[in-house]
């Protein structure tokens, strides 16, 4: 096995063996750019040193050699030497770029005699000594794990006696006198000389390196950003012979952008230093210059900066992130990478790109990262005053967007604040649908239970309010209106702040910055509507919703919650009306007043999606939770005892009877759903009809409206064909009643284990098919996909039981090859079928690229996913352009 590559032998694009660093370096090589000498260790020989019980392979040590031979030939410098000596620098670099990995160490193979060689090359005996020390000090950090504080102290020891303010006015003496230090400093700590031999230098750096791999920071980076191993196995360590910044006036270290990573203007951004060398950029011990002020400062090192950063981009075509060293006048290249960038400057830079022609439009679509799309689209916090307030909890973050406002722990005193204008953050152990008046009437919401698809998240990523979910370590109060986390608390009436993107809650209120559409997002959406394959519809269940849907570029609905409509403020009494009623007449007269007020949403919602398919699904929670909790109205009840208020009392036992009568023990998985429309036909009679008299409505009005009526929670084609004698019932009555033709598709939602498996025989009756995958991946995993997340899921990922959360991106295993049986089965029957998906999997990218890949004809999403659902969706068509998708 090769366990070292020299630069000009490396493969450039084979990150996963050389690292991103050492890949670079090799292929600026090959491109003649101008990098010191220098080489490779490669990723193969970090994972022989742990199998070897982290000892280095016996047979790098020769290779070692044989490559700083080459080294010296190219540079005329010798190792170890008393004249114009090696010196190299040693870093590490995995597949993926790693904080928390080994810093450089610069100045390697410096000892008592080099250091006179470096003087005499320099002539400059200061400079060496400066090298010399600040090779100890990382050295001693990095290598040994001594405590940076002990050299800083000799060093301010050193410039109190000197009587001098700046490290770079210590003289030469003073710099002798701390490298001595310095070096008695690492000698405590290890209880061995200071490596005087620069092989034993090396070797000791390079286990450091392999070391640093394993560091705690390293493995909880690489969890944290899902980095497996199939991404990034081992680091690399690179060699490379040292040029110095620090050799005068005509040197100079810094590091650039080729393109300002915040909003992606053309332009060199970054900075430089003169007579300095790369640690001090990196660690701000000074403050670096703009780099434009090198055009006047060092004119020609500039010029050659601006040809290097055209020549990497042609070559890359991605903007880069570059490090560089002047050596008296002369320009090195240290690093090159992918420039990380935020999401305004991606897209500006994917658009720019396209019009300078470095890339096309698909490679324009393919480079960005869809998730990040999201920043454009909410209120982000602005990242400089963060640092200035206290972050007091976190939770999982639900919904994103940040919003401050005044915590309040009760629904109604959250509705009523709101009214008033008051800026509410309603705080709740989880929510249910009566609560969500309020939802309205808040600016954002926080739950110490539930998780991504629980109630509070679902509801607010539809409103597009921000919402954290699941913040288990907050225990609230109600009785006291608090909320305690670890000693601190939230009292009502606190102003707070909430970052649904990082789940992240503050004390006080943090400035926020307004998302803004710009021309550029404009057009990649254009692009991306152009070369996606499959639908992208919107969850959504108001006309609001529907008309943001649209102007984000939604396709349809794929889901409307009619359940959510009974929420509004004056609807909620009507629902509760309904479900005490005590006889079926009763229940009939409240119902035919909310299926008016269905009929006019609906047509309001068909209305603001003209010529596409609006997807009405029935009545699915269980109605208890359209009550109040029975606890909180025993509670209720006691107090009112003891006021013996008889009137309210009365009332409020009737109300907490039908509670309790209605509770269950596991609702998730009882009385919802179909079986609600099995067991109170009336309700389900009342939706269709609403459904058909809307479409009657806009049919005559001319109005292009196509609803489709959707079934919840089908495991049986008898249940199927049960609620489809009612439609077809109501079809003919409405038909007849307005002596018209409506086309309304009937079809089922597959969200159970049985539906899937026997999509077959629901594809007879049904005409189209959704994916409900909450729900399917519930019943896939037996987790509540109310607690699950809240609950054991972190540990799971920690542990790596599971890779991803299934809640958020598709269980392509288990959930995907349910979806699959479900979608061969269905289309077997009836070849097109529209099949589609509507769970909150729906607005991910990962599972759009799954659906894309499993045929379906459309994903549904929340309305400000919308935009993330069609890059992904083009993405997915761009890796895997042979599918034959359906629309
Ligand atoms: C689902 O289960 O995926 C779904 C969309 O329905 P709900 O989230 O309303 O249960
Ligand atoms: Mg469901």
């Amino acid at each position: 096995m090769k366990q070292i590559y020299f630069f000009d032998e490396g493969d450039g694009k084979n990150k996963k063996l050389l690292g991103g660093k050492g890949s670079g370096l090799c292929e600026m090589t090959r491109l003649k750019l101008p990098v010191p000498p220098g080489f490779v260790i490669t990723t193969e020989v970090c994972k022989k040193y742990y199998e070897e019980n982290k000892k280095l392979p016996k047979t790098l040590i020769p290779e070692l050699k044989r490559n700083i031979k080459k080294i010296e030939q190219k540079t005329g410098k010798k190792w170890n030497s008393k004249s114009n000596p090696l010196l190299v620098s040693v870093r590490s670099g995995a597949a993926i770029s790693m904080p928390g990995m080994m810093d450089t160490i610069l100045n390697l193979g410096l000892n008592d005699i080099t250091v006179e060689g470096l003087a005499e090359k320099g002539n400059n005996s200061r400079f060496a000594w400066d090298s010399y020390r600040r090779f100890v000090q990382l050295f001693g950090k990095v290598v040994f794990g001594v405590n940076d504080k002990k050299f800083d102290d000799v060093l301010d020891n050193a410039k109190q006696n000197q009587n001098v303010k700046e490290d770079s006015d210590l003289n030469e003496k003073s710099l002798r006198k701390i490298v001595s230090e310095y070096k008695t400093i690492c000698q405590k700590h290890t209880g061995r000389k200071f490596p005087s031999d620069p092989y034993d230098q090396l070797e000791l750096a390079i286990k450091a390196v392999f070391g640093s791999w394993k560091g705690e920071r390293a493995i909880v980076y690489r969890e944290k950003n899902n980095i497996t191993k199939d991404v990034a196995d081992g680091t690399a360590v690179n060699i490379v012979s040292m040029a110095y910044g620090n050799m005068g006036d005509d040197s100079a270290t810094g590091v650039i952008f080729t393109r300002n990573p915040e909003d992606g203007t053309k332009e060199i951004y970054g900075e430089y230093l003169v007579n300095a060398q790369g640690e001090d950029v990196v660690a701000g011990v000074r403050t670096g210059k703009q780099v434009n002020k090198m055009k006047k400062e060092m004119p020609r090192s500039y010029n050659q900066l601006v040809e290097t950063c055209k020549k990497l981009e042609k070559h890359y075509r991605e903007p880069q992130d570059i490090e560089f060293t002047i050596e008296q006048g002369k320009f090195y290249l240290l690093q090159t990478r992918k420039a990380k960038m935020n999401a305004v400057g991606m897209i500006k830079t994917s658009v720019d790109m396209v019009k300078e022609k470095l890339i096309d439009k698909n490679q324009a679509l393919a480079r960005l990262q869809a998730d990040q799309l999201e920043q454009l689209l909410h209120k982000t916090l602005d990242q400089k005053a963060i640092k200035n307030y206290t972050q007091i909890a976190k939770g999982i973050a639900a919904s994103p967007g940040a919003a401050s406002g005044i915590a309040v722990f009760d629904v109604k005193r959250a509705t009523t604040m709101g009214e008033n204008g008051t800026k509410v953050i309603l705080i709740r152990e989880e929510t249910k649908p009566e609560d969500v008046p309020a939802f309205f009437e808040s600016v954002g919401i926080l739950t110490s239970r539930g998780g991504k698809t629980s109630h509070a998240a679902v509801v607010a990523r539809g409103m597009g309010k921000p919402c954290i979910v699941g913040c288990s370590e907050m225990k609230i109060n109600y009785d006291n209106k608090t909320a305690t986390i670890e000693g601190k608390s939230i009292i009502e009436g606190n102003l707070i702040t909430i970052d649904g993107s990082s789940g992240k809650v503050f004390l006080g209120e943090i400035p926020a910055i307004e998302p803004k559409m710009t021309q550029d997002f404009k057009t990649i959406l254009d692009w991306a509507q152009k070369s996606k394959k499959i639908g992208i519809r919107a969850n959504a269940d108001t006309p609001e919703a529907a008309i943001l849907a649209r102007k984000y570029g939604g396709q349809g609905i794929g889901l409307c919650r009619t359940e959510r409509m009974f929420n509004g403020r004056d609807r909620i009494g009507l629902f509760v009306d309904m479900i005490m009623a005590k006889t079926i007449e009763d229940r009939k007269k409240v119902l035919k007043k909310l299926g008016e007020l269905q009929k006019s949403d609906f047509i309001k919602i068909l209305k603001a999606m003209e010529g596409y398919e609006v997807t009405i699904r029935l009545l699915d929670p269980p109605l208890h939770e359209f009550l109040p909790n029975p606890e909180e109205l025993a509670e209720k009840i006691h107090k009112l005892e003891l006021k013996q208020d008889s009137k309210e009392l009365s009332e409020m036992r009737v109300v907490f009877n039908r509670a309790r009568e209605l509770a269950e023990i596991n609702p998730m998985m009882g009385h919802r759903g179909v079986r609600v429309g099995v067991t109170y036909p009336e309700i389900y009679e009342m939706q269709i009809r609403a459904v058909f008299e809307a479409a009657a409505f806009l049919a005559k009005k001319k109005v292009k409206a196509h609803p489709q009526i959707m079934i919840p929670q089908i495991s049986s084609i008898e249940e199927l064909n049960h609620i489809k004698k009612i439609y077809d019932t109501i079809k003919a009555e409405i038909e007849k009643k307005y002596n018209m033709k409506i086309q309304i598709n009937f079809g089922t939602m597959i969200e159970v284990v049985r539906a899937a498996l026997t999509a077959d025989e629901l594809a007879k009756t049904a005409e189209f098919f959704s994916f409900g995958t909450n729900d399917l991946t519930q019943a896939t995993f037996s987790f509540s996909r109310e607690d699950a997340e809240g609950k054991f899921l972190p540990e799971y990922m920690e542990k790596e039981l599971l890779e991803r959360n299934p809640f958020q991106s598709i269980d392509v295993k288990g959930v995907g090859a349910l979806m699959e049986i479900g979608i061969a089965k269905g289309r077997k029957l009836k070849p097109g079928m529209e099949i589609g998906i509507c769970g909150e999997h729906g607005g991910d990218p990962d599972s759009i690229k799954f659906c894309h890949g499993a045929n379906l004809s459309y994903a549904s999403a929340s309305p400000h996913r919308i935009p993330i659902a069609i890059v992904a969706a083009a993405q997915a068509a761009i890796q895997q352009p042979k599918t034959k998708s359906k629309q």
